[in-house]
């Protein structure tokens, strides 16, 4: 790391493709995992050309998701959330612009224009600007203190508010609210999750999976509202705050934490005429419309073959390993990138992962029972495990990751059976 201008030094590329530019300054917008992940690729992968870090966060590159976890909790510190160690950082001598932000995409002049009134060129540009937390635009949002949850900041924010004594209410029963939920209730507050789908976790899980987290929860203590809207925010006559719902109702708290999802930060991309659909348009190849301009992480929607089209991925694998590959990629080497989508959720102490993309059209096959705290549900077309979704079952899940890779079929009755070793299947 280095916040000092290096001396652009005009290197070849180790892995240059007879069509491919040698690239002597590479550009990474967004310090974050995937910018960072991207950064040390370079380096790892031999290119000694300029490397430029720019990021509007004051940290170097970190993983965000103690952030919801120990950090909240106050059992680990900011710094663990290093992606890196300082010397390994200092090693990279990467071009680190922290506390910039990128203003403007030049295409033709291939330059990007900062914050601080710097023109910054490249030879190739990978935005790795993942997204904000949403925001709810009802009346009183903006009269109220609200929390959302993305930065280091907004963890350290948070957290005072979370202890015995305390209301929160939660609105939003996705992975982020889950887990807010799950800490808040961990250091003794009282907490209220409403959710406006019929379900938990609607947009990602299949019905089975939002059982077992409603059952969660509500063993925990947490009250959680389904099928709630909420239509306003308002402050009460004795200091509390009101969460409005649609049904006239309206639940008290000292704190509202909204888990509303994510917005893609796209807007350069956009600005700059690169094709976006919810999120910056890249190939296997983490290629944007614009040949010297990739993307990765939250920010990028990719062609998935595992989901059948296109989606954008907002996991800690995905920030990491498409961080990899359009770094790769940029150095022109060939690159393949369609990962098999995994993602994990800690809640009291309970492991979930999943991996593939569960669906209500997969036959559900149940390996062990909820109830003993530890199952896995395999998601099967035809004979073929297609996903899966597995609490505090780590060992099983990793060989229901090879099953669903190689797609073999499987016998049904052999997967639910605890008796049969998942290594024999
Ligand atoms: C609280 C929380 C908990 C999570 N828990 C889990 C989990 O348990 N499991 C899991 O799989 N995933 C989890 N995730 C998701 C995972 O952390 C993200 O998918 C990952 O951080 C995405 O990395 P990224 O680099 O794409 O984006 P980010 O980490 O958001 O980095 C993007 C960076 O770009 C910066 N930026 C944006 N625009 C500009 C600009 N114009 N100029 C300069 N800089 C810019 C942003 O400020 C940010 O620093 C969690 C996320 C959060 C927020």
């Amino acid at each position: 790391m280095t916040a000092e201008r290096p001396e652009v030094e005009a290197a070849a590329l180790p892995h240059e493709g007879a069509n491919v530019q040698p690239a002597h300054t590479i550009v990474i917008v967004g310090a974050g995992q995937a910018g960072g992940w991207a950064a040390q690729t370079l380096r790892n992968e031999g290119f000694a050309g300029q490397i430029v870090l720019i990021g509007d966060e004051a940290h170097p590159p970190h993983e965000r998701p103690p952030l919801s976890k120990a950090v909240l909790s106050g059992a680990a510190a900011p710094e663990s959330t290093r992606l890196m160690k300082p010397e390994a950082f200092d090693a990279l001598a990467v071009h680190w612009r922290p506390g910039v932000q990128v203003r403007r995409i030049d295409r033709a002049a291939r330059q990007v224009l900062l914050s601080d009134g710097a023109v910054q060129p490249y030879d190739k540009l990978i935005l790795c600007t993942g997204g904000r937390a949403r925001r709810l635009a009802v009346p009183g949002a903006d009269q109220v203190p609200l929390h959302t949850l993305r930065t280091l900041e907004d963890a350290q924010a948070l957290a005072p508010a979370l202890r015995p004594g305390r209301s929160v209410v939660v609105v939003g029963g996705g992975w982020i609210g889950l887990e807010v939920a799950a800490t808040a209730r961990q250091q003794g507050a009282e907490v209220v999750v409403v959710e406006t789908q019929s379900r938990l976790c609607e947009r990602t899980v299949p019905a089975e999976v939002s059982a077992y987290l409603l059952a969660l929860h509500r063993a925990q203590g947490v009250r959680v509202l389904l099928g709630a809207g909420v239509r306003g925010f308002a402050r009460a006559a004795d200091d509390h705050l009101e969460v409005l719902l649609a049904d006239g109702s309206a639940l008290a708290c000292d704190t509202i934490v909204l888990g509303v999802g994510l917005v893609p930060n796209d807007d350069l991309a956009r600005a700059a005429g690169l094709a976006c659909d919810g999120g910056v348009r890249v190939d296997a190849q983490c290629r944007t419309s614009d040949p010297h301009i990739l993307a990765a992480g939250d920010v990028a929607v990719a062609p998935n073959p595992w989901a059948g089209r296109s989606l954008r991925l907002e996991s800690w694998q995905n920030a990491q390993e498409q961080g990899m590959a359009a770094a790769r990629s940029a150095l022109g080497q060939a690159v393949d990138y369609q990962p098999l989508p995994w993602f994990w959720s800690d809640q009291y102490g309970m492991n979930l992962q999943i991996y593939g993309m569960p669906t209500p059209a997969h036959r559900v096959v149940q390996r062990g029972d909820p109830a003993s705290g530890s199952f896995v549900l395999f998601y099967l077309a035809g004979d073929v495990v297609q996903a899966a979704v597995g609490a505090n079952a780590a060992r099983d899940l990793r060989f229901a990751r090879r099953l669903i890779e190689l797609r073999k079929p499987v016998d049904a009755e052999r997967l639910a059976d605890l008796g049969t070793p998942m290594a024999k299947l």
